[in-house]
């Protein structure tokens, strides 16, 4: 009797912690508590909101719309639901990686169930027109989903205002626990699970609750929406002063992405003719961790679908550096990246060049 009553005790102290992280999550979205769906992170509340509303608006039509530049997560399902039967468009982007208006309203058809456009990219930190889109998209009466995972901790998210039926974050990419995110999507929309099995999150995504995730990704969008202004204040800061100064002091170097719609924390680059994986090596040498914007395969790099799909130049495509800022990171710090940066590459053009 008393372990039964300690266990119902247990297990209510857990359902009121996730119940009371739901809340902060729907509050920094502005959308209903009821309207969230906790999920294994970004990859599956994507999977979840493509998939599962475009089979349950299956018998409205088949046509789905999406970019060029968004996350695999994305792209992928895409490519998968074209195997089921759907059709996709996948829009182009201009040079600093916005789609059109124009083109999103030309494309969509009597079969459009479906907007799926990124909030913001990961790659080159272009922001779109996401209350735009979304306008459009309630106006022609298509339901209108945003990969948010970049934006949420970042960026001011208002689901009303911004006419979002269906948005996805994940916990790690605002400092929360790895492996938790969630789906918000609007409550008179249809879509069926991915995952079938238990009662859990109102028969949208069986299996038990990651308690302790839940809790921590609740807590960590508390922090990031308290502290979203100061924290933005200091990231555009170091991001626009490293931008000038790379601008500034080093040669042949374009900056990708739009220079007005951009991650407060985001800085991505490319430098003409200079091998990116050899300066990545050798930053890292140097305690500076980057991502490189090339997938790469052994010997082989290829060039990442959001560069591709922005245009890249032939000579710049080899090197393709992306620096995303935090919290912690200081403006001592711009000054030490500046300086390796020069080194690197001069020693690499010195190598080039005997
Ligand atoms: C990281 C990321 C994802 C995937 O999120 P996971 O939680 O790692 O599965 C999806 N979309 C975007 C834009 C991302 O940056």
């Amino acid at each position: 009797m008393v372990m039964l009553r300690l266990l119902i005790f247990f297990g209510q102290t857990a359902k009121k912690a996730i119940e009371e992280a739901r809340k902060k999550v729907a509050e920094y979205i502005n959308c209903k508590t009821e309207e969230i769906y906790f999920t294994s992170g970004g990859s599956e509340a994507d999977n979840l909101a493509l998939f599962g509303i475009a089979k349950a608006n299956k018998h409205k039509g088949n046509h789905i719309i999406t970019s060029k530049i968004e996350h695999h997560a994305i792209l992928n399902s895409c490519m998968a639901l074209e195997k089921e039967g759907f059709k996709v468009t996948y829009l182009d982007v201009d040079k600093e990686g916005r789609i059109s208006l124009h083109a999103l309203r030309k494309a969509i058809t009597q079969d459009t169930i479906l907007v799926s456009i990124m909030f913001a990219n990961n790659e080159i930190g272009t922001i779109q027109d996401i209350e735009e889109i979304g306008k459009l998209c309630r106006f022609k009466g298509i339901i209108f989903h945003t990969d948010a995972v970049q934006a949420v901790g970042n960026i001011q998210i208002d689901v009303e205002k911004m006419n979002i039926d269906s948005l996805s974050m994940s916990a790690h990419k605002f400092y929360g626990p790895k492996g938790v995110g969630a789906l918000y999507v609007r409550k008179n929309i249809n879509f069926n699970p991915i995952i079938y099995g238990g009662h859990q999150e109102k028969d949208k995504r069986a299996g038990t609750e990651n308690t302790p995730g839940i809790v921590g990704m609740g807590k960590a969008i508390e922090l990031a929406r308290t502290n979203l202004e100061k924290n933005n204040k200091h990231l555009q800061n170091l991001r626009d002063k490293t931008i000038q100064r790379l601008i500034n002091e080093i040669p042949d170097i374009k900056i990708n992405g739009s220079m007005e719609n951009r991650l407060p924390g985001n800085v991505n680059f490319s430098i003409k003719n200079i091998d990116g994986r050899t300066l990545l090596l050798m930053l890292e040498m140097e305690g500076l961790f980057l991502s490189s914007g090339s997938a790469c395969t052994s010997n082989k790099t290829t060039p990442s679908h959001v560069l591709e799909a922005i245009g890249q130049e032939k000579d710049y495509l080899s090197c393709t550096l992306r620096i995303t800022f935090g919290e912690q990171n200081t403006i001592e710090d711009i000054d030490y990246i500046l300086d390796k940066l020069k080194e690197c590459i001069t020693k690499i053009k010195q190598a080039n060049s005997t």
